[in-house]
């Protein structure tokens, strides 16, 4: 409905690039920034947030103590939660991490939600949508822009969400890049000390939850994360190769149960619409 005006004003920031077909192919820190902070209004605006400060504070403390760690520490990270219990999380361009609720419902430590933020600031510190958006040519960056590139939009949440989520800078990413970012987001987990191995667990968790019910809230997690069988055995891998860094790391915390608990207290989310 009013997809076309947002979206105008999304590519509007792409302009100067979009006009300049040899700009395709460079997209500097500040205009991936900008694209970010963009982006980030519009979900911040049109998706149910949780605007919880406690969990808030927990989440954007957990993240920033994996983010800051990474090569891209010098980037302004902001962590939200999305008020939904699909179980999804995403990044945009420079920055900026969304964790849905369903993610810290399903959660059963802290080592399992560092796992999740860890993945998602490794698709920013590679850079990948900025990557597919350097690639896509000048003509292309509305459609590509638009909501065919993700699962996330028809999933996160409710009828507002699809509209926004047209706009949003969410890049479909390839196996390569997820494997990439289960790697690179394993060791954020470790730099910030926090053992890595609640990625494995809480995959699992998923796939027996896909496996069962045939998807519910899990679904669109598998939708927007291919091949999450082989990432499971890829984990496992690493784990085992990396035994005696990971020994004695931290697997939850007291900031953890706390956010648990006031999440126990919330009244329940808006039912997204599947
Ligand atoms: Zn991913």
């Amino acid at each position: 409905m009013n997809q076309p005006r947002i979206l105008a004003r999304v590519v509007s920031g792409l302009a100067a690039c979009a006009a300049l077909s040899a700009c395709a192919g460079s997209i500097s820190q500040q205009e991936e920034v900008q694209i970010g902070q963009q982006n980030a209004a519009q979900i911040n605006a049109q998706l149910p947030m949780l605007n919880d400060g406690t969990i808030s504070s927990y989440v954007n403390s957990l993240g920033q103590a994996i983010a800051r760690r990474t090569s891209r520490g010098d980037l302004d990270w902001h962590f939200a939660v999305v008020n939904s219990e699909v179980i999804n999380a995403f990044a945009l361009p420079g920055g900026y991490v969304y964790v849905n609720r369903g993610v810290l419902t399903n959660a059963s430590n802290e080592s399992e939600l560092a796992g999740v933020l860890g993945h998602e600031i490794e698709h920013v510190v590679r850079r990948h949508s900025v990557k597919q958006m350097e690639q896509m040519q000048g003509a292309n960056i509305g459609v590509g822009l638009a909501c065919a590139l993700t699962n996330v939009c028809q999933n996160t949440a409710a009828q507002a969400a699809i509209q926004v989520g047209g706009t949003a800078v969410f890049a479909k990413f390839s196996r390569g890049d997820e494997v990439q970012a289960d790697e690179g987001g394993f060791n954020n987990v470790i730099n910030a000390g926090i053992s890595p191995r609640g990625m494995l667990t809480f995959f699992q968790k998923l796939l027996s939850e896909e496996q069962q019910s045939g998807g519910g809230n899990a679904s669109a997690w598998f939708s927007d994360h291919p091949g999450t069988q082989d990432r499971i055995a890829d984990i496992q891998r690493m784990l085992n190769d990396n035994g005696s860094r990971i020994s004695g790391l931290r697997t939850d915390s007291q900031g953890f149960q706390t956010m648990k608990a006031r999440l126990r207290q919330l009244p329940a989310a808006p039912r997204a619409t599947q």
